[in-house]
């Protein structure tokens, strides 16, 4: 089975002389994702809620190839402000990846859930990728290119297990790429998601109260592909390719990064 660090190819600087943004950058995929494309040579800007982690990973990574900024990607100045100063330090964008999403804290039921929690969770989901979308072509409509991605998931495919609000906004967002990959290919400007599995990462262990060997025995235990542990590494290198050259002739897709477990799976159980 492949190391965590041999999933970091070192084959070719793929994103060399390219410029991204990583909402959600501060911690688990979108964390992964800011390595993986400073790794192919991006210059990578972090937004996100969490300053303490954020500034950690741009460190990490080098303060020459990436900057931290803190952004609340459901206020529309903040969105507006973290691509400004990925545009003033490193002088374009090419790549936004909206990553940045919660889940509901406790898997209410439809009929229990309040107003304010269902919002919270379109607003960071669904609005956060919105205002992406639309803040990344400003600047990218211009130079006519650019690779915007955002993370859903396999939420955004089956419903059941996790909460209706989490399904909802993945399922819109997968709606708003495809709109956005035809607004913005007249362009030159590419639009896609990725739909992962499940991933130990911060989020997907509070949500399940499981630590990390917990929640992967858990998901491996009902995976369709065996013998393999998704991890957000596997994530960050299918945004690569959605990223880099390979990817030119790609938009409106929904990539699912799930091993099959959609198709043997019509719903969470
Ligand atoms: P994570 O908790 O490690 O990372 C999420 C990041 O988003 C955190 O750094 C958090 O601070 C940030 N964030 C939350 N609200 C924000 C806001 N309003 N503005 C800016 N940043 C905000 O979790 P993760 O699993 O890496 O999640 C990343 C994305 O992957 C999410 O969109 C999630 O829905 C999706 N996803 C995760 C899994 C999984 O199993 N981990 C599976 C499918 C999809």
């Amino acid at each position: 089975m492949a190391s965590t660090s041999s999933l970091m190819s070192a084959v070719s600087r793929r994103l060399e002389g390219k410029v991204a943004l990583i909402t959600g950058g501060a911690s688990g995929i979108g964390e992964s994702t800011a390595k993986v494309f400073a790794h192919h040579g991006a210059k990578v800007v972090i937004a996100d809620i969490q300053d303490e982690l954020g500034h950690s990973v741009s460190q990490t990574i080098g303060q020459n190839n990436c900057i931290y900024v803190h952004c609340d990607v459901t206020d529309e100045s903040q969105v507006k402000n973290a691509v400004d100063r990925a545009v003033e330090a490193f002088g374009k964008l090419d790549i936004m990846l909206n990553n940045a999403g919660v889940i509901d804290d406790d898997k209410p039921r439809i009929i229990d859930n309040e107003k304010a929690d269902f919002e919270r969770v379109m607003s960071v989901n669904v609005t956060g990728v919105f205002l992406g979308i639309k803040h990344a072509a400003r600047v990218m409509i211009p130079k006519r290119s650019g690779s915007i991605i955002a993370t859903a998931s396999v939420s955004s495919y089956i419903a059941g297990a996790n909460s209706h609000a989490y399904t909802c906004s993945k399922h819109a967002v997968v709606g708003l790429t495809r709109n956005a990959a035809i607004e913005l290919g007249q362009f030159g400007i590419r639009v896609n998601c990725l739909s992962p599995y499940g991933v130990a990462t911060p989020m997907a262990m509070a949500s399940c109260g499981v630590d990390e060997a917990g929640l992967e025995n858990l998901l491996n235990s009902v995976a369709n592909l065996k013998g393999v542990t998704l991890k957000a590494e596997d994530v960050a290198n299918a945004a690569l390719f959605l990223a880099s050259e390979e990817g030119r002739y790609v938009s409106g897709h929904n990539l699912l990064i799930d091993g099959g477990f959609s198709i043997v799976n019509p719903s969470f159980q």
